[in-house]
């Protein structure tokens, strides 16, 4: 077995009361819910959490949450299709422990875990917890924040997001649309495991659906969640298929704003795309954000249409099929149209009505400051 912790005494403890037949181990799939694991776990002294692919990154929000949110202080193994290159990540989560399926490999392991420079168990171990670490941090004071992501890269800032502030708690909000492939792409450099929220709202071009899958594969993103809108509320609601013409803002709440509030419990901050050229309210976007709560980070927001395109030049991604037919901003099919020559990046959308936003960046109660 591979430890990824220096702390011998706390794991002996652990080891001994387990061979003395008065521990209970528990092993729980990478892809289970983290309260039904919760309940499974309680009275447990070590928690195997399987990992059934290295490409599936299920595991690390999991063990994440169980520490975090189950407050489980007991020993965390990682165990299965494991590669040394996501050492530092599990014990970034919280594993204690890994013991991968693979043979042969231990002197990456030990290459790898040489990196390591938090501990994260409180109760096992005198350094500061990699949680805590980042709960003494002034997380939610949005001005240092903004402060000290100014300047950074977008690059820079998901980085840090993603390793430092959230670790375990970020997911990226995707809309597959004409810019994603910049942000998706930066996310893929640094964690390919990255939860990927992609709200499928059963209005969605079919180039849209073909270029999420893809894109997905072409970027080796392992962890898309895919969110629907509630089936007996879209029955009552939209029996003749016309809410979108009818009340587009509820339609876009039963079937963006609601699938997003069901999933989003999961996470402290959410990455969007969004950017300041875009117009309208999002000429005022901040880097950081709170939104109901929950932070967003808007890492490309200080981007414009050059930038964009470079970046796309510059690493050969593939566009949206419908960017060429003059689609700058791609939503529902019933709300998008091509961009008439003056028009801004998002005229297309909801064209002929005020609306001019979904709803899901709730952008009247944004509080932020930069
Ligand atoms: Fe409905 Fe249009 Fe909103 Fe899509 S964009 S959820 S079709 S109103």
């Amino acid at each position: 077995m591979l430890q990824l912790e220096r702390n011998p005494k706390a794991r002996k403890l652990v080891d001994a009361q387990v061979e003395a037949g008065g521990g209970r181990i528990v092993e729980i799939p990478g892809e289970a819910d983290w309260r039904e694991a919760a309940d499974e776990i309680r009275g447990a002294v070590q928690v195997d959490i399987r990992f059934a692919s290295f490409k599936d990154g299920r595991g690390f929000s999991l063990a994440a949450l169980l520490r975090e949110r189950a407050g489980f202080t007991g020993k965390l193994r990682a165990v299965g299709d494991l590669i040394p290159d996501q050492a530092l990540h599990l014990k970034r989560v919280g594993f204690d422990d890994v013991a991968p399926d693979t043979d042969g490999l231990e002197a990456d392991w030990a290459r790898a875990r040489a990196r390591f420079s938090h501990a994260y168990q409180p109760a096992q171990d005198k350094r500061t917890p990699v949680f805590r670490h980042r709960q003494a941090k002034p997380q939610d004071n949005l001005a240092a924040l903004n402060a000290r992501y100014r300047g950074l890269s977008a690059e820079e800032i998901l980085r840090d997001a993603i390793e430092n502030e959230w670790v375990g708690k970020i997911a990226v909000l995707s809309s597959f649309g004409a810019e994603a492939a910049v942000g998706l792409h930066m996310i893929a450099q640094i964690a390919p495991d990255t939860p990927v929220v992609f709200l499928d709202t059963g209005r969605l071009f079919a180039q849209t659906e073909q270029y999420q899958q893809a894109l997905s594969e072409q970027l080796g993103l392992t962890n898309i969640r895919v969110l629907t809108p509630d089936s007996a509320e879209a029955a009552e609601e939209d029996h003749d298929d016309r809410l979108w013409q009818r009340d587009p803002d509820a339609c876009c709440a039963l079937r963006k704003v609601r699938p997003l509030d069901r999933a989003i419990g999961d996470y402290d901050a959410l990455i969007t795309g969004r950017k300041r050229f875009h117009g309208g309210e999002r000429m005022a976007l901040p880097v950081v954000e709170r939104i109901d709560g929950r932070i967003r980070v808007n890492p490309l927001a200080s981007w414009d249409a050059e930038a964009v395109n470079a970046y796309f030049k510059r690493f050969d991604l593939p566009r949206h099929p419908l960017s060429d037919m003059g689609y700058a901003s791609i939503g529902c099919w019933p709300c998008t149209a091509p961009v008439q020559d003056d028009g801004d990046v998002r005229s297309g959308r909801w064209q002929g009505r005020d609306k001019t936003e979904c709803g899901i960046h709730a952008p009247a109660q944004r509080i932020a400051a930069e």
